[in-house]
């Protein structure tokens, strides 16, 4: 099975989301989950952050 394209990091209490990252981020957190691509857009655009490292707004193309 291929490495998922896209993590989403969620917190404490497992409801919310606490970030967004590419799927090969160097730091995605501990509680990261595997997302599509849709799932990641439709993360940000729910104003779940951006992770500042791997900065996947910009590689879904919402930063234009
Ligand atoms: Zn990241």
């Amino acid at each position: 099975m291929p490495p998922p394209e896209w993590l989403i990091e969620r917190g404490l209490d497992r409801s919310s989301l606490v970030a967004v990252h590419t799927g090969d981020c160097w730091d995605p957190g501990k509680r990261q989950m595997p997302a599509t691509r849709e799932q990641a857009r439709d993360a940000i655009r729910q104003q779940v952050p951006a992770c500042s490292k791997c900065r996947p707004d910009t590689r879904l193309g919402l930063l234009e």
